[in-house]
């Protein structure tokens, strides 16, 4: 069975673990905050907070932005749900703004159009490992005083024009998530990047119960946090896969570059890359079928030779959940709707054996081929 998308461990990654595993500390000890300090080194922001998912990551992430009730925070629909889930856990109020169609990232004229004066944060997310326009959206956040949290989770390793995603420059916070399936992983894991010294030191807290320091034996609790810390096994993970990035994301690169070679002659849409001004760090390679009947077939073929895509996303605003509390309707962001309605996840990991792509490759064009005979 050839996935989407999945984890690649060799022998270092084991060792690291196994050592760490042998220690004095299991959590809270030195390898959090030498993975902390590494990453932040890579991404060249100040401040790296390591939490126990991406979700406690944008959960977080809302906390440290002091989004209350009622306060409105806008994002995409074309996200995994724990984008919009977030806001929704602090009592903030999802407003989703649509997709621009080439880039299938957030439009920033919908990001102004949604707009009010309860609107307190953007989440943008650089879908599939393509960067958002951030120079965009910074400025439409510092012309309504918004924070900005990236959802980078899909783009470790992603430069936007001089900027490394996690550096902050156009953002309060970046969050990302190390699933198996993401860039580097620590089975579960994620992080928040941030420049503020203040945001990272509410981060700290919330990361652990709230729990501020004083002396001694003594510390309070001003605020209600949680237990949303990583492990030191976890982090040694971390480390050794940081340590493999670059390769990784040149793997990724690569396959994309030879599917887009071999598919530029099928009916179909490749993914969107401009390497003049982005760094795609293709965490999905996404291609459009010609609709929703063609896709489906696409992803039953392949099935039947084991090669198991993926569709990414269906929208969050059609979920059960957002659409009843919210009242949506089919047709309120027909972009991401169209998008969903034709999108397909292609294999894509830095473990793929040259034999896995030649496979994905040919079935993909016997599909097309049995199609227009
Ligand atoms: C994976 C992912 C998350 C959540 O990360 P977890 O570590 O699985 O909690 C959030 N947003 C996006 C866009 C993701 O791809």
């Amino acid at each position: 069975m050839i996935p989407y998308g999945r984890q690649y461990i060799d022998d270092d990654d084991i060792n690291a673990v196994v050592e760490t595993l042998k220690s004095d500390y299991l959590t809270t000890g030195s390898k959090v905050q030498e993975f902390e300090q590494k990453f932040a080194n890579y991404v060249g922001v100040k401040y790296t907070v390591s939490v126990s998912n991406g979700t406690a990551a944008l959960h977080l992430a809302m906390l440290a932005s002091n989004i209350k009730p009622d306060d409105e925070v806008i994002t995409t629909p074309m996200s995994f749900s724990a984008t919009a889930n977030c806001i929704e856990y602090v009592g903030g109020k999802t407003v989703f703004a649509d997709i621009n169609k080439i880039t299938n990232n957030i439009n920033p004229d919908e990001i102004e159009n949604k707009i009010t004066d309860k609107t307190k944060a953007i989440i943008p997310v650089h879908y599939a490992g393509l960067p958002c326009d951030m120079e965009r959206i910074y400025k439409i956040a510092k012309d309504y005083n918004l924070i900005i949290v990236e959802d980078a989770c899909h783009a470790l390793g992603a430069i936007y024009k001089n900027s490394i995603i996690g550096d902050c420059l156009y953002s309060d916070m970046t969050v990302f998530s190390f699933h198996p399936v993401k860039h580097i992983t620590t089975g579960e894991g994620g992080c928040i990047t941030t420049n503020s010294e203040k945001l990272y030191n509410k981060l700290l807290e919330l990361r652990s119960h709230g729990i501020k320091r004083r002396n001694h034996w003594f510390y309070d609790i001003k605020e209600l946090g949680f237990n949303y810390r990583l492990t030191d096994f976890q982090c040694s993970l971390g480390i050794s896969q940081l340590n493999k990035l670059d390769n990784f994301l040149g793997k990724r690169r690569n396959i994309a570059y030879t599917y887009n070679e071999e598919f530029k002659d099928l009916p179909i849409e490749i993914p969107y890359d401009d390497n003049y001004l982005y760094y795609h760090a293709y965490h999905l390679y996404v291609i459009k079928l010609k609709n929703n009947i063609q896709r489906t077939m696409l992803y039953d073929y392949l099935k039947k030779k084991d090669i198991l895509s993926q569709v990414h996303y269906i929208p969050i605003h059609t979920f059960s959940y957002y659409k009843n509390k919210y009242n949506y309707q089919w047709w309120d962001f027909p972009e991401a709707e169209q998008h969903y309605e034709k999108c397909l996840s292609l294999p894509i990991y830095p473990s793929m054996s040259e034999e896995d792509i030649d496979n994905v490759i040919n079935t993909v064009k016997e599909f097309f081929k049995n199609e227009s005979s």
